[in-house]
């Protein structure tokens, strides 16, 4: 399923996943599944050419041993595609970061993506021995546990090109009796480790091998610079496994050294044990970050990363709910008495600061308070000799508003109404709201019943947040403007006061922000 998702640029704005999967071999189908499983919107690109695709077989694969790579391959896109996931065949040119996702570019297409899993595989980078490429994954070989079994009993050779020779020739020789070293560039080999292989009926040959010879027959041996030759059915090599990370690299991701004895095996992108790289937002699995890794351990690496990933993207969704919940004003009666619940005080007992910088000049008289919350300015308004009624939708508000008059010693009638249902009880000489904030239909309500209840002669003082200053985008429709409303006033006003005051107030990072309070002070005639 593709989604639409919010303002990126066009050209890829129109397609967006919560994971792409680079690589489409055991391990990127495998986290594939994972994902796809929890109902992740994934799509796996995969260039096709997973590493052990010159094998005709895959061994020491449980329950599939014998099945053709390709075979394996074919099942797993069927099962990510099973659970709603996407499998593609193409390759990806680039990666890079965009703010909170990631821009994956395929060919001339480009998709998001929340998260990456990297599953490119490694490369092997042969010996260049002529001949040897054109028999590689067919007799010549580089792991027992592979093809270990299939050379049993044969002539096997081992090409040494580093400190692995040793390891392999030990471990062929489980496997048959006819094991030759065949010295090729490596370094001398230790006296203990001579001992050893001559203790073993292994035979080493100094020289370097000029070229790897094959017959109708396969493999037929080896020829060495000097013009010898070495009879073989198998050839044992230790190709460089260099991953395949170059696309890593914009997102500041670069292969380690992979070394044994001082002697470079290859590359990997470090991780942890889940497959998580230092860079947040991006996994690997498999050959990518573990040259040892078979085709098993590179699907157990894969499921471990969707795994992950999946914890990941849910524990970042929990949170994004979290905050939406916090920021997301309450609405209606419970919702309000909820929020009051919440916390013993939220307001505080100071008068907004436009109700303390506008009503001074008014002479006392009588006074509706709409939305009174904690009864900060109605007991402000009742300390200065005003005959205040205050209303609210919540009654756990106006129970502690009713407690802070009685502690101040103050004389206010409290209203519990919805003013969006019901118009406020006759008229007063001054009709005050702050921050009242509803959805627009409401808010009209509420409005008009306010203005209603204005005495001729009396004073309208109405504060809110400007749309813009709201703390989410969608909840802008719940500000307005001090323009908006005075034209909802109509006939037999004069508008003495419609603005967008600043005021400095502390945002949610702590730091001092400035905000933009919409003022309407109006007069009816
Ligand atoms: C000759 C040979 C025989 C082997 N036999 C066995 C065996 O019998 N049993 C066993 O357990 N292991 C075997 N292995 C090891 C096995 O191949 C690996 O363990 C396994 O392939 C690793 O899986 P992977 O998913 O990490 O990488 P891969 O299988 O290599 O898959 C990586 C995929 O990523 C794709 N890719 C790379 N870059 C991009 C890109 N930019 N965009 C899109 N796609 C990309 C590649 O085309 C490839 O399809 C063998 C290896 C070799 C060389």
């Amino acid at each position: 399923m593709r989604f639409m998702v919010g303002p990126m640029d066009q050209s890829y704005a129109d397609e967006s996943y919560e994971v792409v999967v680079v690589g489409g071999g055991a391990a990127g189908l495998s986290g594939a599944v994972a994902l796809a499983r929890s109902r992740r919107q994934v799509l796996v690109v995969d260039a096709g050419e997973p590493r052990n695709a010159p094998a005709t077989h895959v061994h020491n694969f449980l329950t599939r041993d014998g099945t053709p790579p390709s075979q394996i391959y074919a099942a797993g896109r069927d099962e990510v595609a099973r659970y709603g996931g996407h499998v593609e065949t193409g390759r990806v040119t680039a990666l890079s970061r965009d703010g909170d996702r990631f821009r994956v570019q395929i060919g001339d297409r480009a998709v998001a993506a929340r998260r990456l899993l990297i599953a490119t595989g490694l490369r092997d980078e042969l010996p260049a021995v002529p001949g040897l490429a054109a028999r590689w994954g067919i007799d010549v070989l580089h792991c027992p546990y592979c093809h270990g079994w299939e050379v049993r009993d044969q002539r096997v050779g081992i090409l040494a090109t580093g400190p692995a020779a040793m390891h392999q020739a030990l471990l062929f020789r489980q496997l048959t009796q006819d094991v030759t070293v065949l010295q090729h560039t490596a370094p001398d080999l230790a006296g203990e480790q001579r001992e050893q292989l001559a203790a073993l009926g292994i035979a080493v040959i100094e020289g370097t091998v000029a070229e790897v010879e094959a017959d109708s027959g396969g493999l037929a041996g080896v020829r060495l610079a000097d013009g010898r030759r070495v009879a073989l059915e198998a050839l044992i090599v230790a190709p460089r496994a260099t991953a395949r990370a170059e696309l890593l690299a914009p997102l500041g991701l670069t292969p380690a050294e992979v070394q044994l004895g001082g002697h470079v095996m290859g590359t990997r992108i470090e991780a942890d044990a889940t497959g998580a790289t230092g860079v947040p937002g991006v996994w690997v699995a498999g050959n990518v970050a573990d040259i040892q890794a078979q085709v098993i351990t590179s699907a157990a690496a894969g499921l471990m990363a969707g795994a992950a990933i999946n914890a990941d993207l849910v524990m970042e969704d929990a949170q994004r709910a979290a905050d939406a919940h916090r920021h997301q004003p309450p609405h209606g009666e419970q919702a309000w008495d909820d929020r009051y619940r919440s916390q013993p005080e939220i307001w505080g007992g100071a008068p907004n600061a436009v109700l303390a910088a506008e009503v001074p000049d008014l002479p006392p008289g009588t006074a509706f308070d709409a939305g009174a919350g904690e009864g900060g300015d109605a007991c402000w308004l009742a300390a200065r000799g005003w005959k205040v009624t205050a209303s609210d939708i919540s009654s756990v508000a106006l129970e502690r508003a009713a407690a802070r008059a009685r502690q101040l010693g103050l004389d206010i009638t409290w209203l519990h109404a919805d003013l969006a249902r019901v118009p406020a009880p006759g008229t007063y000489d001054l009709v005050t709201s702050h921050f009242l904030h509803l959805p627009a239909a409401d808010r009209k309500t509420v409005f008009r019943h306010l203005a209603d209840a204005v005495a001729p002669g009396g004073t309208l003082l109405v504060v809110g947040h400007e749309p813009g200053d709201m703390p989410r985008p969608e909840l802008a429709e719940m500000g307005w403007t001090a323009a908006e409303l005075a034209a909802e006033l109509g006939q037999g006003w004069t508008v003495q006061v419609a603005e967008a005051r600043k005021r400095q107030a502390t945002g949610p990072a702590g730091k001092g922000i400035t905000i933009h309070d919409a003022v309407l002070r109006a007069r009816r005639a």
